[in-house]
């Protein structure tokens, strides 16, 4: 489980995250959704352990993670500027985080050709960053990530830079993930289809505050105030 209590983030003298309270059970598939600015990143990053909370708690399985070091909360993130390592072909990008752990070459291998065909990835394993599209770059970034069994993934706008076809592929295919694997995965976006469409659990969030959250059910059929019905009901 996941859980917040009172998560604020200060920078200077403003509040980007204030007082989010919520909790979601092991295995949820949680949408942080808002518009742009909302500190929706600033909220994934602390989780992540990448950004320290000005107040609150972040909870994993019920033990506070605030002091835990980013490396050891056993999570996988994928960012909005999917950082690869330029110098690394593909292969060597996705099977990184098995290297590091001592992880042999044979299951390295295993590993780097299951991710591969599940991202449509195979033909370009031998290239380097510079020779992918941004898509291309982003599912690598998103290859690098499953190629472990983290507790948790933690995966902000993954998709932001698939044309309309390869996203809608994608966004089946995590689904189809989160179903297989059962991990707790927290999704930013600030694309509410895609939040109703994937989620178990939805956090809307406006001005760093939590709107509402509820499933994608009650958040659509009940919004709980004015900006939750109107960030709904506007088409992506
Ligand atoms: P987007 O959808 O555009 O990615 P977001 O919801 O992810 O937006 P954040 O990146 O979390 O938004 O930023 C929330 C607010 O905090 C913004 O106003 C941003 O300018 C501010 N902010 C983020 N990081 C810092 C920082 N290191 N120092 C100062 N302000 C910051
Ligand atoms: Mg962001």
């Amino acid at each position: 489980s996941i859980a917040f209590e009172g998560l604020t983030k200060r920078f200077g003298t403003t509040d980007v995250v204030r007082g989010i309270d919520l909790a979601v059970p092991s295995g949820a598939f949680l949408s942080l959704l808002g518009p742009s600015g909302c500190g929706k990143s600033t909220l994934l990053r602390m989780l992540a352990g990448l950004e320290d909370p000005s107040e609150g708690r972040i909870l994993f399985d019920g033990e506070v993670v605030n002091d835990v070091p980013p490396g050891r909360r056993d999570i996988a993130m994928v960012f909005q500027s999917y950082a690869l390592y330029p110098h690394m072909t593909v292969a060597q990008n996705i099977a990184y985080p098995l290297r590091k752990r001592g992880v042999k070459r044979a299951e390295r291998d295993a590993a780097v050709a299951r991710v591969a065909a599940m991202l449509q990835l195979d033909a370009l394993l031998a290239r380097r960053p510079r020779e992918l599209s941004g898509g291309q770059q982003q599912r690598v970034a998103l290859g690098r990530a499953l190629v472990r069994d983290p507790r948790i993934f933690l995966l902000d706008e993954p998709l932001s830079n698939l044309d309309a076809t390869l996203r809608s592929l994608m966004r089946s295919e995590l689904v189809a993930l989160h179903r297989r694997i059962g991990r707790t995965m927290v999704y930013v976006t600030h694309d509410q289809l895609e939040a109703m469409t994937m989620s178990t659990h939805v956090a809307v969030i406006d001005g760093g505050v939590l709107q509402q959250f509820g499933s994608p059910a009650d958040v659509y059929r009940r919004p709980a105030n004015r900006m939750v019905a109107g960030f709904i009901g506007t088409p992506a």
